[in-house]
């Protein structure tokens, strides 16, 4: 039980507990990171150490207030679920009660302007059960623009009972106004070897793709717990069934890429928005594989690397100006997918452009062998 249970970040965690135990807690702190590595996990155990009754810079799970924090937080939890679930507008935000120990998160798109009044009402009162109260506030980037400012109050003016510990990815994304008003903590991805040992004993990922997972988490404890291997892999072979009919057109033996498999695999996979997002991602992901193996060779950062041999082949096939054409190409579908166009139809344009912009620079590619 306590911090010892939190993967990587030590030194995150260490400022933590110093904190802690020289009795300086700011009034408003500011968690910042990649997704996925633990920043509102730090958070909630921060807290829960302020106000363990037996330790200090750390917390047992078993004294009262320890066990009162836990269903604080859970009971927060559930509450945000039934208020995102809400159809009426009204309901979402209806009778908000916020505990000593508090995580305000996006109920819509945003932290809503009801949400901050309800934080501000509260911040300034007496905690109700514990010594201290924490408003944890998670993607603090999407609080509504109507309410920053009411929050900025409150940071102007921290109430002495009340800590504020914003989380967010990207501290540029918050106004600086609020940023200067905090204590900035800023975490790292996680160590892969680390997240390795973690996909070992709390996934049932097989071995021989264990070390894949572990590289394409990318730093993520989220990622890597989350992980869905099988959906990944079908995402992949439809880019590499395409990279190998591209690489077909442009051998000794040419033959004309089969652009109809392409778009039935992509119609097939990219049913809705979240899943063409992450078929765009994957292929972001092989192009810059592509990159690193065509300028570093094989000790390169690969992140697919049970494909090194394929991927190999492919980059010197392409050439770096066949692989920035891809690249190019990629953007263009994603810029058509923010504009909200069809997405079948964003994507087969993409594989259509793919083409043209590939022959021309497929012929670079091969000049330069
Ligand atoms: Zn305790």
């Amino acid at each position: 039980m306590g911090f010892e249970r939190f993967i990587g970040n030590p030194s995150a965690v260490q400022t933590v507990r110093e904190m802690l135990h020289a009795d300086r807690l700011p009034g408003a702190l500011l968690f910042t990171g990649p997704e996925g590595v633990g920043k509102k996990t730090l958070a909630l155990m921060l807290a829960q150490a302020a106000v363990c009754e037996r330790l200090k810079d750390d917390f047992c799970g078993e004294c009262r207030h320890c066990r009162r924090a836990a269903e604080m937080i859970a009971s927060a939890q559930e509450d945000l679920a039934k208020r995102r679930e809400a159809k009426d507008s009204a309901r979402r935000v209806e009778g908000l009660v916020y505990f000593d120990l508090q995580v305000i998160a996006p109920i819509t798109r945003y932290i809503l302007s009801e949400q901050i009044r309800v934080l501000r009402q509260v911040a300034y009162t007496r905690p109700f059960e514990l010594p201290r109260r924490f408003f944890i506030i998670d993607q603090a980037q999407d609080i509504h623009w109507q309410a920053v400012d009411l929050l900025l109050k409150v940071l102007e003016e921290p109430p002495e009972t009340t800590t504020f510990i914003l989380v967010c990815p990207n501290a540029g994304e918050l106004r600086s106004t609020i940023r200067s008003r905090c204590q900035r903590l800023a975490f790292s991805p996680v160590d892969e070897e680390l997240i390795l040992e973690l996909i070992k004993d709390r996934t049932n990922v097989p071995e021989p793709k264990q070390r894949l997972v572990a590289r394409l988490s990318h730093g993520s404890v989220g990622r890597a717990l989350g992980f869905d291997l099988p959906a990944c892999l079908a995402r992949r072979d439809v880019w590499l069934e395409f990279f190998q009919s591209l690489s077909a057109g442009l051998g000794p033996r040419a033959r004309a890429p089969d652009w109809q498999q392409l778009f039935d695999s992509t119609r097939k996979l990219s049913g809705d928005r979240d899943s063409f997002d992450d078929m765009l991602a994957t292929g972001t992901e092989l192009l810059r594989d592509l990159l690193l193996v065509l300028e570093r060779g094989e000790g390169a950062q690969v992140s697919h690397l049970d494909l090194i041999p394929r991927l190999k082949t492919w980059a010197s096939t392409f050439g770096f100006a066949g692989i920035v054409a891809l690249k190019e190409g990629l953007d263009e579908a994603h810029r058509l997918q923010i504009r909200n166009v069809n997405q079948q139809l964003g994507l087969d344009s993409l594989a259509v452009g793919m083409v043209s912009s590939r022959r021309d620079a497929g012929q670079t590619g091969l000049t330069r062998l």
